[in-house]
Protein backbone atom coordinates (compact mmCIF):
# COMPACT_ATOMS: atom_id res chain seq x y z
CA UNK A 1 0.00 0.00 0.00
CA UNK A 2 1.26 3.64 -0.76
CA UNK A 3 0.50 6.45 1.17
CA UNK A 4 -1.36 8.57 -0.80
CA UNK A 5 0.11 11.94 0.76
CA UNK A 6 1.70 13.52 -1.73
CA UNK A 7 0.71 17.15 -2.85
CA UNK A 8 0.25 15.55 -6.48
CA UNK A 9 -3.04 14.67 -5.37
CA UNK A 10 -4.15 17.88 -5.90
CA UNK A 11 -4.00 18.08 -9.19
CA UNK A 12 -4.59 14.25 -10.47
CA UNK A 13 -7.37 11.87 -9.49
CA UNK A 14 -6.03 8.13 -8.86
CA UNK A 15 -8.22 5.97 -11.05
CA UNK A 16 -6.16 2.90 -10.14
CA UNK A 17 -2.88 2.06 -9.12
CA UNK A 18 -1.46 2.31 -12.62
CA UNK A 19 -3.50 5.01 -13.58
CA UNK A 20 -4.30 8.75 -12.71
CA UNK A 21 -6.80 11.58 -14.60
CA UNK A 22 -5.30 15.14 -14.82
CA UNK A 23 -7.57 17.30 -13.27
CA UNK A 24 -7.07 20.12 -15.96
CA UNK A 25 -8.16 17.95 -18.83
CA UNK A 26 -10.56 15.34 -16.65
CA UNK A 27 -7.59 12.85 -18.94
CA UNK A 28 -6.38 9.29 -17.72
CA UNK A 29 -2.98 8.16 -18.74
CA UNK A 30 -0.91 5.60 -17.37
CA UNK A 31 2.08 5.90 -14.79
CA UNK A 32 4.53 3.23 -14.85
CA UNK A 33 4.71 1.45 -11.51
CA UNK A 34 2.36 3.82 -9.68
CA UNK A 35 4.27 6.04 -9.21
CA UNK A 36 3.97 10.25 -8.97
CA UNK A 37 7.20 11.28 -11.42
CA UNK A 38 5.13 11.03 -14.67
CA UNK A 39 2.39 12.73 -13.25
CA UNK A 40 4.73 15.42 -12.14
CA UNK A 41 6.63 15.68 -15.71
CA UNK A 42 2.99 15.98 -16.82
CA UNK A 43 2.26 18.95 -15.14
CA UNK A 44 5.65 20.32 -16.10
CA UNK A 45 5.07 19.98 -19.68
CA UNK A 46 1.61 20.83 -20.00
CA UNK A 47 0.66 23.07 -17.23
CA UNK A 48 3.39 24.88 -15.81
CA UNK A 49 1.48 27.38 -13.69
CA UNK A 50 0.17 24.12 -11.94
CA UNK A 51 3.71 22.32 -11.16
CA UNK A 52 4.77 26.19 -10.01
CA UNK A 53 1.75 25.08 -7.49
CA UNK A 54 3.08 21.83 -6.84
CA UNK A 55 6.59 22.95 -6.04
CA UNK A 56 5.54 25.17 -3.90
CA UNK A 57 3.42 22.93 -1.69
CA UNK A 58 6.29 20.15 -1.82
CA UNK A 59 8.29 23.08 -0.36
CA UNK A 60 5.94 24.17 2.14
CA UNK A 61 5.76 20.68 3.46
CA UNK A 62 9.25 20.32 3.74
CA UNK A 63 10.03 22.80 6.02
CA UNK A 64 8.57 26.58 6.45
CA UNK A 65 10.25 27.76 9.74
CA UNK A 66 12.05 30.29 8.45
CA UNK A 67 9.12 32.51 7.01
CA UNK A 68 7.47 34.26 10.39
CA UNK A 69 10.14 33.22 12.88
CA UNK A 70 11.41 36.83 12.87
CA UNK A 71 7.69 38.20 13.80
CA UNK A 72 8.32 37.03 17.11
CA UNK A 73 8.89 39.87 19.80
CA UNK A 74 11.92 38.62 21.71
CA UNK A 75 11.81 40.69 24.86
CA UNK A 76 8.55 38.44 25.67
CA UNK A 77 8.70 37.21 29.37
CA UNK A 78 7.52 33.43 30.33
CA UNK A 79 4.72 35.25 32.16
CA UNK A 80 3.39 37.17 29.33
CA UNK A 81 3.73 33.80 26.64
CA UNK A 82 1.63 32.62 29.37
CA UNK A 83 -0.99 35.03 28.88
CA UNK A 84 -1.06 35.08 25.37
CA UNK A 85 -1.59 31.21 25.48
CA UNK A 86 -4.72 31.58 27.67
CA UNK A 87 -5.57 34.67 25.57
CA UNK A 88 -6.13 32.64 22.07
CA UNK A 89 -7.64 29.28 24.01
CA UNK A 90 -10.58 31.64 25.40
CA UNK A 91 -10.75 32.95 21.72
CA UNK A 92 -11.16 29.36 20.58
CA UNK A 93 -13.51 28.78 23.59
CA UNK A 94 -15.68 32.08 22.32
CA UNK A 95 -15.79 30.67 18.71
CA UNK A 96 -16.96 27.98 19.93
CA UNK A 97 -20.32 28.80 21.41
CA UNK A 98 -21.63 29.43 17.67
CA UNK A 99 -19.23 27.74 15.29
CA UNK A 100 -19.76 24.45 16.81
CA UNK A 101 -22.49 23.26 14.51
CA UNK A 102 -20.36 24.27 11.70
CA UNK A 103 -17.84 21.36 10.37
CA UNK A 104 -16.04 24.02 7.88
CA UNK A 105 -14.61 26.00 10.98
CA UNK A 106 -13.79 22.67 12.75
CA UNK A 107 -11.61 21.60 9.58
CA UNK A 108 -10.29 24.92 9.39
CA UNK A 109 -9.65 24.94 13.19
CA UNK A 110 -7.79 21.82 12.25
CA UNK A 111 -5.87 23.21 9.43
CA UNK A 112 -4.60 25.99 12.01
CA UNK A 113 -3.64 23.71 14.33
CA UNK A 114 -1.54 22.07 11.88
CA UNK A 115 -0.48 24.98 9.95
CA UNK A 116 0.77 26.15 13.98
CA UNK A 117 2.71 22.41 14.35
CA UNK A 118 4.22 22.43 10.65
CA UNK A 119 5.64 25.60 10.39
CA UNK A 120 6.58 26.07 14.47
CA UNK A 121 4.91 28.83 15.21
CA UNK A 122 3.68 30.81 18.12
CA UNK A 123 0.58 30.22 19.35
CA UNK A 124 -0.19 33.43 19.39
CA UNK A 125 0.30 33.98 15.44
CA UNK A 126 -3.58 33.28 15.42
CA UNK A 127 -4.14 36.59 17.30
CA UNK A 128 -2.31 39.22 14.51
CA UNK A 129 -4.73 41.17 12.88
CA UNK A 130 -3.45 40.01 9.66
CA UNK A 131 -4.58 36.22 10.78
CA UNK A 132 -8.03 37.20 11.78
CA UNK A 133 -9.03 39.13 8.99
ZN1 LIG B 1 -3.10 17.50 -17.93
Amino acid sequence: MRPKSSVIWTFFDEVTVDSAKCKQYSKSFSRKGGGTTSLKLHLKSQHSDKYDELLLLEKGNQKKKKTKKTQIPKQLTPLQECKKQLTLIDSLKNKRVWDDSDTKQKEIDKLVAEMIALQNLPFYFVEGVGFQR
